[in-house]
């Protein structure tokens, strides 16, 4: 088992659950619409937030953003370690540190001693577009960042300093994977998954998915970020959305639906785009299961394997509670009578 390491309140590491972090994207100026963004990023259900402090003068960003949000935030330094001194100094709990760009001794030995002082933990990110040159295979690279880690970590270590994570990013899966599976094997710190730069968001989602999908299925991972190109609160649905298909942790309820085909006599993908909208309106968090399926092939049988499941014939619907019919419905019903059955269950099941 890896080891626990705080970030303010939050564990990570050890028997915790994989933990999800979101990175903030409006600039530290526009202080107002920053604050909007964190508020959302935890209310989505992000632990932890990562906030760029490009200058010095950009830390007591933390005194601020602490008075609206209740979750742990770590500054991202890179070249300056002064920057990171101030941010320890301002009451930032946790430091993200690249070893490519803050390396001299003299200065990192300051930052460890400034974060043992506070309580601050300090996650060692090699990510792959740090290195200014090429590789010639994903192994190669994956190697290379494995010993800039090692080497930091070898230092941090002589120096007493233990509170540590460290991640390896790469902009594709084959050289991600890697290096976390050669870092896990003989190390215990815990790891941040990601894939980096990961481009437009439908590649994104399926590149992640795969990625940290993996490696979390192989009980590498104690938190994760999903990097998008896109608004900062779908990687927290996407991180979610992972863990919760991999069974790994349970935030609200989880829809089957089939794909449709030339059987189905409904117009199924209207339906389930319109109940998702309606279910996440009632703010259920409960991690049910609901089927709604197309025809009687796999219909029937999907629906009474749910919590609550609706099987389509002709344009009429029947409804299961578990594997017993409870009503029938109709095309235009049944999202309503879905809905209303679920908040039943719900009931009965306090
Ligand atoms: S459940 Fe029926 S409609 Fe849906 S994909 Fe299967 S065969 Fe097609």
């Amino acid at each position: 088992m890896n080891r626990v390491v705080n970030i303010g309140r939050l564990k990570v590491g050890g028997s915790n659950p994989v933990r999800i972090k979101a990175m903030l994207k409006t600039p530290i100026e526009d202080t107002k619409r920053l604050i909007r963004e964190a508020k959302r990023l935890e209310k989505e259900g992000a632990e932890a937030l990562r906030v760029a402090v490009k200058q010095r003068a950009d830390a007591g960003i933390v005194r601020i953003l602490s008075q609206h949000i209740s979750v742990p935030l770590v500054a991202d330094i890179h070249f300056d370690y002064r920057i990171a001194l101030e941010a320890i100094k301002e009451g930032f709990p946790g430091i993200r540190l690249n070893p490519l760009n803050i390396s001299r001794k003299k200065e990192v030995k300051e930052i460890i001693r400034a974060a043992k002082d506070n309580g601050v933990s300090i996650r060692v990110g090699v990510n792959s577009g740090g290195f200014r040159k090429n590789f010639s295979s994903p192994c190669v690279m994956a190697k290379a960042m494995v010993r800039e880690a090692k080497k930091y970590i070898r230092y941090l270590e002589r120096e007493k300093f233990f509170d540590t994570m460290v991640s390896f990013k790469g902009s594709d899966i084959n050289t991600t994977i890697q290096a976390n599976r050669i870092f896990s094997a003989k190390e215990t710190y815990p790891l941040h998954l990601g894939i980096t730069a990961t481009g437009p968001f439908l590649e994104a989602v399926v590149k992640s998915a795969i990625g940290q999908g993996i490696l979390l299925k192989e009980g590498i991972g104690s938190v994760m970020r999903v990097s998008l190109t896109a608004p900062s609160f779908w990687e927290v649905r996407v991180a979610k959305s992972i863990l919760q298909s991999l069974d790994l942790r349970r935030f609200g309820p989880e829809i089957i639906s089939c794909p449709t085909c030339s059987r189905c006599e409904v117009d199924l993908i209207k339906i389930v785009s319109r109940f998702k909208r309606e279910l996440e309106k009632t703010k259920l968090n409960k991690p049910l299961r609901i089927a709604i399926m197309g025809c009687v092939v796999n219909g029937p049988g999907e629906a009474c394997q749910a919590d609550i499941g609706a099987a389509f014939g002709k344009s009429k619907a029947v409804i299961f509670r578990k594997d017993k019919i409870i009503r029938r419905s109709t095309e235009s019903r049944v999202i309503g009578d879905l809905l209303e059955e679920i908040k039943r269950l719900n009931q009965l099941t306090g």
